[in-house]
């Protein structure tokens, strides 16, 4: 039901005084509205109907979300709290520096803890998303790259990467060159080699990938790009796989963006707002957006005059609710941080060992934070696809894992379960995926047709894209 199925004229959620009699309003014509449909309801209808949105969705909050690649873990209430502060909200960014020293101070410090956990030096905070940090950090290695005078326009990307990496590098003015994996599921070392050249700016890399594999030749990898001045970009979006473990500036990366809605706990998944971060080498820093938060050892200040600096790329400062919340996560884990990347990885490989049997598994078997299943025996034999078992999956109160996500795995469930969930959690959602496994051959048609106990049923696909109803209006027509 929409609001507007509940407007019954002269209902209204207000009482106000009546108006001083001898005081007319007359509201020009030309500026009066004729065809503002507001509904008209009471506030209980308000109310009702917005509680029963709410119990609609499903969130982090309300059961298991094995969303791959996507890092949908829990998030502790008091981050939230803490961003909902008045000293949070209430402020301004045209507010005069000195009377904001402990929100610069945030800024600053979580830039510092952010620099230590990926072995970089400098920082910005601007990136709205991750997306937008790659697009960020692609731009400060063009532009480093064509200040030392180098003509370069070919960013190498694997195949298994997510598409926002030949997305932003193509945004960035780049060419992107496509590589293949190996049969590890790895950067295949032949292949970069020959696609390595003069025009190679640089390799947009995920470790471990989006199969939830370490690229164990990272070391030889970050040399052949060195040895062509090329620059490497790390997509931090799997840093949930090796906090405290190992550090994306030892692996030779060069710049690094962060996804702190996922590692660093904040919710999303509803459309925003997200924070994407770039840490940057040393070498990098006078290419970083302004303004960057410093300290000068008494006062913490917004630095402007960065001499090749890409300029903005966001209002203001960034994201600064979000910024809060991480850095109330980084606090409050401290070094625990290192047990979130071990528990991520436990829960990961335990569902990988709990479904092989069913589920094929391709490529090496030992996962990071992700495991990759492919549907396609189970299709071949069954006329089932990973999207029907998605789909099945929403049945038994859980969320769909990713699917067909990464390309080189056909009819792939992508499944990171993510260090906040329990082991009955764990082993309920194996249950639930070796039911499903039986259904598809026994009852494939009840797979096939799901779901079946959600609200809405199985959807088209396609409609929503060919025929889009944006406003009330265009569904009454
Ligand atoms: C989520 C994700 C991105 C993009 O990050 P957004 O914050 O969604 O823009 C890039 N790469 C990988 C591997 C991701 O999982």
């Amino acid at each position: 039901m929409l609001i507007f199925e509940y407007s019954k004229e002269g209902k209204k959620a207000y009482s106000l005084p009546s108006p001083i009699e001898d005081v007319e309003i007359e509201i020009p014509e030309n500026l009066r509205r004729k065809t503002l449909n507001l509904p008209e309801v009471s506030e209980i209808d308000i109310v009702r109907h917005y509680i029963k949105l709410s119990q609609n969705n499903y969130g982090v909050d309300s059961g298991f979300y094995p969303l791959g690649s996507c890092t949908m873990k829990y998030n502790p209430k008091i981050n939230e709290e803490i961003a909902s502060w008045e000293k949070v909200t209430d402020i301004h960014p045209y507010q005069d520096e000195s009377s904001i020293q402990g929100s610069l101070e945030i800024m600053y410090r979580l830039g510092k803890a952010l620099c230590e956990i990926a072995g970089v030096d400098n920082i910005t905070l601007q990136p709205a998303a991750g997306a937008h940090g790659e697009y960020t950090g692609i731009k400060i290695i063009k532009k480093y790259l064509k200040t030392h005078g180098y003509s370069k326009n070919e960013i190498i990307v694997p195949d298994s990467a997510h598409g926002t990496n030949p997305a932003s590098s193509a945004m960035a003015g780049f060419r992107v060159v496509e590589i293949p994996s190996n049969e590890k599921g790895c950067v295949d070392l032949d292949a970069l080699h020959e696609a390595v050249n003069e025009k190679t700016a640089g390799l947009m890399l995920t470790n471990p990938n989006t199969l939830g594999i370490f690229e164990e030749n990272i070391k030889e990898i970050a040399e052949i790009i060195h040895d062509a001045n090329g620059l490497l970009y790390y997509d931090g979006a799997n840093l949930n796989a090796l906090m405290g473990y190992a550090k994306p500036g030892d692996m030779g990366f060069d710049v690094v963006h962060f996804n702190l809605h996922k590692t660093f706990s904040t919710p999303h998944g509803g459309g925003g707002p997200g924070s994407g971060p770039v840490g940057v080498k040393e070498f990098l820093k006078d290419y970083l957006p302004y303004p960057v938060v410093e300290y000068d050892g008494k006062k913490y200040y917004l630095k402007y005059d960065i001499k090749h600096s890409i300029g903005k790329i966001k209002g203001f400062y960034g994201n600064f609710g979000v910024i809060v919340k991480a850095y109330a996560y980084i606090l409050t884990m401290g070094n625990s941080l290192k047990r979130v990347s071990e528990r991520a990885v436990l829960n990961a490989n335990y569902i990988a060992q709990k479904l092989k049997d069913l589920y094929e598994l391709p490529y090496s078997e030992l996962r990071k934070h992700e495991i990759v299943l492919s549907c396609e025996k189970i299709k071949r034999e069954t006329g089932v696809t990973a999207l029907d078992i998605a789909k099945r999956i929403l049945d038994y109160g859980i969320h769909a894992p990713t699917i067909y996500f990464p390309l080189i795995v056909k009819e792939a469930l992508m499944i990171e379960p993510t260090e906040t969930e329990s082991k009955e959690e764990l082993d309920n959602f194996i249950d639930v995926m070796r039911k499903i496994y039986k259904e598809c051959y026994e009852n494939p048609e009840i797979v096939k047709s799901a779901p079946h106990n959600t609200k809405i049923k199985r959807l088209d696909n396609i409609k929503a894209v060919k025929n889009p109803v944006l406003s009330y209006r265009m569904l009454r027509r």
